[in-house]
């Protein structure tokens, strides 16, 4: 399975609602093997008197298949930041969907216990680390630019 980035990355800058601090939030299509096979909403945070983190949305389902079928949607989520005792930055699962509205797009959200018995787990890791690792706005946020 090859990974790639979708040829429309969207990124957005906005307003925490705690602490006023910038949010930058990029988006993208990533293609398995040539063909469309999760989004993801990738949100960099600036809180002022906290960790610096990204938390990440990937959305697995039925993609551009005629009619946009969504009933097989399901939605994995993790924060990835410092984590006390380690050099490197930790990916921890939580609660999928929290900044963005329920809707069609998320489909089933997982939460953290969900998350952990569902057979697409690996793929999800697969793919948050393909996104940490490629995307310049997290790789910038998490590893420094
Ligand atoms: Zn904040």
């Amino acid at each position: 399975m090859t990974l790639t980035f979708g040829p429309d990355r969207q990124t957005r800058a906005f307003e925490c609602d705690c602490c006023h601090a910038p949010i930058e939030r990029s988006w993208n299509f990533i293609h398995s093997d040539g063909a469309p096979y999760a989004v993801y909403f990738a949100s960099c945070y600036h809180h002022r008197d906290r960790d610096h983190d990204a938390w990440i949305d990937v959305i697995f389902g039925t993609w551009g298949a005629g009619p946009d079928q969504w009933d097989d949607h399901v939605s994995f989520a993790c924060r990835v930041g410092p984590v006390v005792g380690q050099d490197e930055p930790a990916s921890t699962l939580v609660m999928a969907g929290l900044a963005h509205p329920d809707g069609p797009l998320f489909g089933r959200k997982l939460d953290r216990e969900a998350a952990l018995g569902h057979p697409r787990l690996p793929e999800f890791w697969q793919v948050s680390d393909f996104i940490l690792e490629n995307d310049p706005l997290v790789r910038g946020h998490i590893y420094g630019r």
